[in-house]
């Protein structure tokens, strides 16, 4: 999948600059071309997700656990179906995560870049999603970039827009105290409050 190239044609039909660059404007769009209606704009969602993404929500911090049911139902209504797979790791579970495909499996390929402390799963900020149809898990599928436009228009930061590293199925909850900060600084404050015992979205 090129989404690169399904920007760029949305941006085209749209009339706007044509820079693969999308601004919510062109994820609007993009949306509407794959599901085929509008996202949808209001509604908080007060319900429980499935039994498996509840499992992974129980892991994440307070504050980001509605963000991700709102995300599995805002899908759903989106007639996508997704489930909330990974939350919070602790930074044993990280290294061990980073050891693969290192010193470990070395059959397989690294999963992760981040040892124990460098990832914002290891805060609780961080969920990733798994796109399903049926009992199907969908590994790529264009459908990401959709609930990634579903994502970002309730406030989530989305891995599918990074640029060094693209992650589609990745959201993470910016706390307010980290505007203007980069991912690095924003970890290294992350990680001082962890071990301070402050909370991660504390003024
Ligand atoms: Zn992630």
């Amino acid at each position: 999948m090129n989404i690169n190239a399904v920007v760029r044609s949305v941006q085209a039909a749209l009339g706007v600059s044509v820079d693969g660059n999308p601004g919510p404007e062109t994820w609007r769009a993009i949306h509407e071309k794959i599901v085929g209606k509008p996202v949808p704009k209001s509604a908080a969602f007060a319900g429980k997700a499935d039994e498996r993404s509840e499992k992974t929500i129980a892991t994440l911090h307070p504050q980001v656990a509605p963000y991700a049911r709102m995300l599995v139902e805002r899908a759903a209504a989106a007639n996508i179906e997704i489930k909330i797979l990974s939350g919070t790791r602790t930074y044993a579970e990280q290294d061990a995560l980073f050891a693969i495909g290192r010193t470990k499996e070395m059959n397989r390929r690294p999963v992760t870049n981040a040892k124990g402390g460098e990832s914002n799963h290891n805060f609780g900020i961080a969920f990733d999603v798994g796109v399903f149809r049926g009992k199907d898990y969908l590994g790529d599928s264009p459908l990401y970039a959709t609930v990634g436009a579903i994502g970002m228009d309730i406030g989530l930061e989305w891995g599918g827009q990074w640029e060094s590293f693209v992650d589609m199925p990745h959201y993470q909850l910016r706390p307010d105290w980290s505007q203007g900060m980069s991912e690095r600084e924003m970890l290294r404050e992350l990680r001082a409050r962890k071990a301070s015992g402050k909370d991660a979205y504390a003024a």
